[in-house]
């Protein structure tokens, strides 16, 4: 083992540092790389005990973009995109932190060794992704040797090698905290339970959609009803360490997710693909009485909130034949042919009347349903918040040509977009938004970059990646309170 510049021989590292950083994904292994670069020494904790611990970040695709646009567009059209599609809830210096920086903070990434490659055609936003491919093609999760997970491999070598320390199997319980000013944290490892001391905490524990009890407080009445996208990884322990110590909390209802086969419930080649948010667009979406309860024109995340939210949490996508040929065969991995190869549900009959017997619908109701629907958007209406999110196009159509089709669908949830309030330091807030001194937030833990009541998306990665490095930067700086 090689002796460290302050003499320390142990894999565990110094029990006081300059950062501490909570959570190894990329969010936490941003902070830590940049605070080394800036010749900050940095310990990483991380829950998992396993090598390959499954967080968010290892388990994504990859790519990296901001609001369906390329990190590398001029950030004033960036900063107009994450305006527009969060419908403004996103900070304006929250906008420009993540704008001005996505380009810089992804070159960063280069220059530490992370090789990026492109998804043909890149459609103005798939230019940067992370190598190898091989995420987009399957129904089920893949990721072992795939771009994300290289990626945090070589950012956990490059932090040992350069002196940096990751501890795992070490949970951060509490925050150190005396007058209001953090100066370390509690970490349980193991049977042990120790004190670590910084001069800044990084909080980037992925977000709460790993923790049921918080999901029922804040985003659903039916937990058990969501699918989980994702590792349970992100289980809300930064969120709720910072409340206790006076941290505001911003966006708590909201997620960013999709609608899957309500099948990938108890099947897991249904996850994470295919969506079948495109053919919920082009079709309809009906509760148990058959109804529609969203405008669907406004893509799969929002649809995924509103059933997030709305009766018993059980759907059913209805198209048709053109749909089926159409919008069944858009996106990643897409449903037609991938959803019923998976296993999934899909009944197919030749009237509507028939459909909603196999479907357990009311035949009535789904009828008149399906005509209001037509007749409304033949008057204009069906289409009215029709909202075009960067590359991906949400275009009600005609039901009507036969055969019809339901398939019974769930939400999903990749990760939560409400957490701690930030700003554009990384600085974790107060109510009164005043910096809680030496406490950062980064990646899922922190909330008002994206998500709101309009469900924005704006980008897991690079919010992960932009405010990590702000977090280090910001303390560098001495930018405490
Ligand atoms: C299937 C899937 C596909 C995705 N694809 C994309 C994509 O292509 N593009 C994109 O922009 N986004 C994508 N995302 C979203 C993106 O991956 C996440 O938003 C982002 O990686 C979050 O990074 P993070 O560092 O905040 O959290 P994570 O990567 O989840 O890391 C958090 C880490 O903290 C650890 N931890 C938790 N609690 C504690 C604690 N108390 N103490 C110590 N450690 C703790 C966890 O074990 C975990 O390792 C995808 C997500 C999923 C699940």
């Amino acid at each position: 083992m090689q002796e460290r510049a302050d003499g320390d021989f142990s894999p565990q590292g110094p029990d006081q540092v300059d950062v501490v950083v909570v959570g190894a994904g990329l969010a936490g292994l941003a902070a830590a790389n940049r605070a080394l670069d800036l010749g900050l020494s940095a310990l990483v904790l991380e829950a998992s005990e396993d090598a390959g611990y499954r967080c968010a970040t290892r388990l994504s695709g990859g790519l990296f973009h901001v609001a369906y646009r390329s990190v590398f567009a001029p950030p004033a059209e960036l900063a107009a995109k994450i305006t527009a599609a969060t419908h403004g809830f996103v900070e304006p210096q929250l906008v420009r932190a993540i704008a001005d920086n996505a380009g810089r903070c992804v070159e960063w990434l280069k220059g530490h060794g992370v090789n990026f490659t492109r998804i043909e055609p890149d459609q103005g936003w798939r230019d940067n992704v992370a190598a190898p491919l091989g995420f987009y093609d399957q129904s089920h999760m893949v990721w072992e040797g795939l771009g994300a997970d290289v990626l945090l491999k070589t950012l956990e070598e490059r932090l040992v090698t350069r002196g940096g320390w990751i501890r795992r199997g070490a949970r951060a319980r509490e925050l150190i905290a005396p007058a209001g000013s953090v100066a370390g944290v509690r970490v349980a490892q193991g049977a042990a339970d120790t004190v670590l001391a910084a001069r800044g905490v990084v909080l980037a524990d992925g977000g709460f959609q790993g923790n049921p009890h918080m999901l029922r407080e804040y985003v659903t009445r039916h937990p058990e009803r969501i699918k989980l996208r994702g590792p349970a990884a992100g289980a809300g322990d930064g969120i709720q360490m910072a409340a206790a110590v006076g941290a505001a909390l911003v966006g708590m209802p909201y997620f960013y997710g999709h609608v899957l086969s309500a099948d990938a419930l108890h099947n897991d080649r249904l996850c994470p693909f295919p969506f079948v948010d495109f053919l919920a667009a082009a079709g309809m979406l009906v509760d148990a009485d058959a109804r529609r309860f969203v405008d669907e024109s406004k893509a799969g995340v929002f649809m995924a909130n509103a059933m997030a939210r709305h009766g018993d949490g059980v759907a059913t996508v209805i198209f048709d034949d053109t749909m089926w040929n159409d919008a069944g065969r858009v996106f990643f991995c897409p449903p037609n042919p991938n959803l019923v190869e998976a296993g999934g549900t899909l009944h197919k009959a030749d009237t509507l009347e028939e459909l909603a017997r196999l479907a357990g619908l009311p035949a009535q109701r789904l009828v008149e349903t399906a005509r209001e629907r037509n007749e409304a958007l033949a008057r204009g209406e069906l289409s009215s918040g029709l909202d075009e999110r960067g590359a991906l196009k949400y275009q009600a159509v005609h039901l009507g040509k036969p055969p019809y089709y339901a398939a019974p669908a769930c939400a999903c949830i990749t990760h939560t977009t409400g957490g701690l309030r930030v700003d554009e330091c990384a600085r974790v807030l107060r109510e009164d938004l005043g910096a809680i001194p030496h406490l950062y937030a980064a990646g899922s833990t922190a909330g008002g970059l994206e998500g709101g009541p309009q469900t924005g998306y704006v980008g897991g990665l690079i919010k992960a990646l932009v405010f990590g490095v702000l977090a280090s930067e910001s303390i560098a700086r001495g930018e405490s309170t």
